[in-house]
C-alpha cells in the first residue's frame, strides 16, 4: 500500500470531500481516509443548506434532494406565526437534501478528481517531526500503519482529535454547544415546501425547534438546546413534548442525537504541516448550528492554500496561515455576525420573542434564513437594537 502522499485529508464529511476533491483537480497527489465503513451514513443532521451555496460546489441532482423549497416560518412562544416566501424576500431559499447519499456523491466527485479514498481507516495520531506535521497513524481492520504527507487537512467533524493531537485547542464549553435530537417522522401531514422554526423556553430554551421537510408527508424533526441552558429537561424531553402537541400521529422511523459546536470559530486553525475544516475547527454557524456550506467552502480554501503551499515547497504556519486570512474573510465574517444575533437571541424572553414576532410588519426581508429573520426581529425593536450595534 502507498506510504507517501501530498496531501492526506481526515474524514469524508462534506468538508473533507471538498478538500480531496478540489486538491486532485489542482494536480495533488490526494488521500481522503474516513473512520466509517461508508460516508454520510449514520446522519447526524437536519439536511437543509442553502441552494445559492451549494451549487458552487456541486451541480444540483434529484438523487439527493428531498424537498426544494419555497418558504419558511418562524413561530414565536405565543404561537404568532412569520411566514416568508421565496416572492417576498426575492431571494432563493433551500434544499433539504438525503445526506446519505449527498456525503457519497461528494465523495465519489473526489475519487473521480484523481484522490484516493480508503474508507474503514482511522486515524489514530499524527507523526510530527520537529513539531512538524508530516503524516498520521492509521488503523485498518485492526492493522496499524504510518502514512506520509507533505499536508495533513484534519477535517474529523465536530469530536474532532487531529487539532488536539497537533496542540491546537478545540475544546469546547457546555455554553459553546447546542445538544440536538432528531426523528424522522413518517405520515404527518406537513407543507413540503416549507420549513418551519419554533422558538420559545418552553419549546427549546437558546435554540430551536425545526420541521424539515423530506418530501410528502416526511420530515425531519429536531430540537437543539444550548448544553448551558438545559438545566432538569434533556433534548429529547422537548422533542417528544412538541411531538405529542403537535404530530401525535407522526410515526418515528429513525432517530439522530448529536452536538453542534455554536462557540464561533477558534484562536488558530493551522499548524505547521496542519489545517482545520469544518466543524472540526468550529466553523459551523453560531446561531443555526448550520455547517454545511461552511465546510464546503472552509475545504475549497484549504485545498487552494495546500496546492500554493506545496508547489513552494513550504508548509510552515506562515505559509498556511493564508487560510485563516481567506476563510477568516469571507465565512469568518457570517460567523462573527451570527455570534452577535445569537448573543442577543439567547438573553431575550419568550415575551421578547413574541413582541418582535409581531411587530414586524414593518420589516422588509431579503431572505429566509434563520438567522436573517431573527436579526430582522431585533431590529425592529429599539431595546435589542444597542445590542446590535456592531453590525452596523
Ligand atoms: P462531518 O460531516 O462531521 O464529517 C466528519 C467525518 O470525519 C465523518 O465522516 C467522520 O466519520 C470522519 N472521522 C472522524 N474522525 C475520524 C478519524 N479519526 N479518522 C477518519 N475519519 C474520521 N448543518 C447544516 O448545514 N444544515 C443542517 O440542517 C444541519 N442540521 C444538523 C442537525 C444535527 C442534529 C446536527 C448534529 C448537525 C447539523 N448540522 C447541520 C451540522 C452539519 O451536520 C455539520 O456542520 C457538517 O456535517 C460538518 O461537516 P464536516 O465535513 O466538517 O464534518
Amino acid at each position: 500500500m502507498k506510504e507517501m502522499y501530498d496531501l492526506i485529508v481526515v474524514g469524508g464529511g462534506p468538508g473533507g470531500a471538498i478538500a480531496a476533491k478540489n486538491a486532485a483537480e489542482l494536480g495533488l497527489d490526494v488521500l481522503l481516509i474516513e473512520k466509517r465503513q461508508e460516508v454520510g451514513d449514520p446522519v447526524r443532521c437536519a439536511e437543509g443548506v442553502s441552494k445559492i451555496c451549494l451549487s458552487d460546489h456541486i451541480e444540483p441532482d434529484p438523487r439527493w434532494i428531498c424537498a426544494d423549497l419555497t418558504g419558511s416560518r418562524i413561530y414565536s412562544p405565543d404561537g404568532t406565526m412569520v411566514e416568508m416566501s421565496e416572492e417576498m424576500s426575492g431571494g432563493e431559499v433551500g434544499y433539504v437534501l438525503e445526506r446519505k447519499v449527498f456525503d457519497r456523491a461528494l465523495v465519489d466527485q473526489c475519487a473521480r478528481a484523481g484522490a484516493e479514498v480508503r474508507v474503514k481507516t482511522r486515524a489514530t495520531g499524527l507523526i510530527m517531526e520537529k513539531g512538524v506535521v508530516c503524516g498520521i497513524y492509521a488503523m485498518h481492520l485492526g492493522e496499524e500503519y504510518e502514512i506520509h504527507s507533505k499536508i495533513v487537512i484534519g477535517a474529523d467533524g465536530m469530536e474532532s482529535k487531529v487539532g488536539r493531537w497537533a496542540g491546537i485547542d478545540t475544546s469546547l464549553k457546555p455554553a459553546d454547544m447546542e445538544t440536538c435530537v432528531q426523528y424522522l417522522v413518517t405520515d404527518i401531514d406537513i407543507d413540503p415546501q416549507f420549513c418551519d422554526f419554533y422558538l420559545g423556553n418552553e419549546i427549546a430554551p437558546a435554540g430551536y425547534l425545526w420541521v424539515f421537510p423530506k418530501g410528502e408527508n416526511m420530515a425531519n424533526i429536531g430540537v437543539g438546546i444550548l448544553g448551558s441552558k438545559s438545566g432538569d429537561h434533556r433534548a429529547i424531553d422537548y422533542l417528544d413534548k412538541f411531538m405529542r402537541d403537535v404530530y401525535p400521529e407522526g410515526r418515528i422511523i429513525e432517530m439522530v442525537y448529536g452536538g453542534v459546536p455554536v462557540s464561533g470559530p477558534i484562536e488558530k486553525t493551522v499548524s505547521d504541516g496542519l489545517i482545520l475544516v469544518g466543524d472540526a475547527a468550529r466553523q459551523s454557524d453560531p446561531i443555526t448550528g448550520g455547517g454545511i456550506i461552511n465546510a464546503m467552502e472552509a475545504g475549497k480554501i484549504a485545498a487552494e492554500v495546500a496546492a500554493d503551499a506545496i508547489k513552494k515547497g513550504d508548509y510552515t504556519t506562515d505559509t498556511l496561515n493564508e487560510y485563516e486570512t481567506l476563510w477568516r474573510s469571507t465565512i469568518g465574517k457570517e460567523i462573527e455576525y451570527s455570534l452577535v444575533v445569537k448573543e442577543t437571541f439567547i438573553k431575550s424572553t419568550d415575551k421578547d420573542l413574541n413582541h418582535l414576532a409581531q411587530s414586524l410588519s414593518n420589516v422588509n426581508f431579503y431572505s429566509l434564513s434563520l438567522k436573517d429573520l431573527l436579526y430582522a426581529l431585533f431590529k425592529a425593536n429599539k431595546k435589542l437594537l444597542w445590542d446590535l450595534r456592531g453590525l452596523f
